[in-house]
Parts: structure tokens; sequence; C-alpha cells
């Protein structure tokens, strides 16, 4: 059984994540989300729990699809500790690549090479599609219904009437 970990900071999950998510169950037997703290990220949109419930509401139906929560835990020790075999990766394009050789690197050197890392590349219409693009348009008080799924948008609208 092949079990691996897509670790990301989801603030929040857009269809581009999900698009690698889908590629992962097809290659793999189950796909463990893991929601981690990016020391880079310093103010998030959405809190941990609130990316947890979301993430959970959308695979809730989809048994291969597990969701964990970890503060301050490498990618790595995270893989370790649910029983999988590497940590999948999603690339947009060149901007990414430089970010995720570094960090694969990171995390095949702390767990004492064990942990790789396989990327799959967003299908085009995901390409360019990311959570800060998200939050900017939420900012901008523009849809973003064509970038996240409905639970996700949902909640967005939530903090609309708040804000
Ligand atoms: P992190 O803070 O770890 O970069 P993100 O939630 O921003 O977390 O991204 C998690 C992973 O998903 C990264 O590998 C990122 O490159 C990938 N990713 C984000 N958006 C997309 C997208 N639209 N298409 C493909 N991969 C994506």
């Amino acid at each position: 059984m092949r079990k691996v970990l897509y670790p990301g900071s989801f603030d929040p999950i857009t269809k581009g994540h999900i698009n690698i998510i889908n590629q992962a169950c097809d290659f793999f037997d189950e796909v463990v989300i893991a929601i981690l703290k990016n020391p880079d990220k310093k103010n998030y949109f959405f809190t941990f729990d609130e990316r947890f419930e979301i993430i959970k509401e959308i695979y809730k139906n989809n048994p291969k699809v597990k969701v964990v929560v970890s503060d301050k835990k490498a990618a790595a020790d995270v893989a370790l500790e649910n029983g999988c075999d590497g940590i999948v990766r999603g690339l947009r394009g060149l901007s990414d690549f430089d970010y995720e050789v570094q960090l694969s690197q990171l995390n095949k050197e702390i767990s004492d090479g064990k942990i790789n890392t396989i990327c799959f590349f967003a299908d085009g219409i995901y390409q360019f599609i990311s959570s800060s693009k998200v939050r900017e348009l939420f900012y901008l008080d523009k849809d973003v219904s064509r970038y996240v799924d409905d639970t996700v948008l949902e909640k967005i609208n939530e903090k609309r009437k708040v804000l």
C-alpha cells in the first residue's frame, strides 16, 4: 500500500491544490493532507481549525484522503509519523521549481534519506491559481468562485459579512 503526505498551508485550499490531490489519489492508495505552518508566512487568513474543517468537509466522502494538522514540525517528520512513503508537492511552473527542489532535499536529509518528494504538475487551467491570489481577490471584494470549492466559498462569504 502506497501512502503519501501532501503538506501545505492551504490558506485557503484552491482548485489548484484539489487538482494535485486528485492526481495523487489516482496514483497512490492513501493521501494524507497535512496543514503545516510555513515559517515564511506570518499572517494567516483562515485559522488552522478553519482550514482543517474546510478540507475535512471537502473530502468527507473520499476514503482515500485523510487530513492532519501540525504546528512547528517538518513535513518529513509528519510523513514518517503518519506512515507515509513520500511527500507530494505541486508544480505550477518554473517559479515553483527552485523552492520545491530545496524543500525536497531538506526533507530527504532530515529523514535520513527515507522521504522522497514526488511532484505533480497542475493541469493548464489550474496553473495560475494560488491561495495568495484568492486572498487578494477577496480583499478587493471580487468573486473567487472560479478558484475555490463551494465549501471555501461559503466560509469566505461568511468572513465578508463580518469584515
Ligand atoms: P506552502 O506554504 O507549503 O507553499 P501552499 O498551500 O501554498 O503551501 O502549497 C502547497 C503545495 O501546493 C505546493 O507544492 C504548491 O506549489 C502547490 N500548489 C499551490 N497551488 C497550486 C496550483 N494552482 N497548482 C499546482 N500546485 C499548487
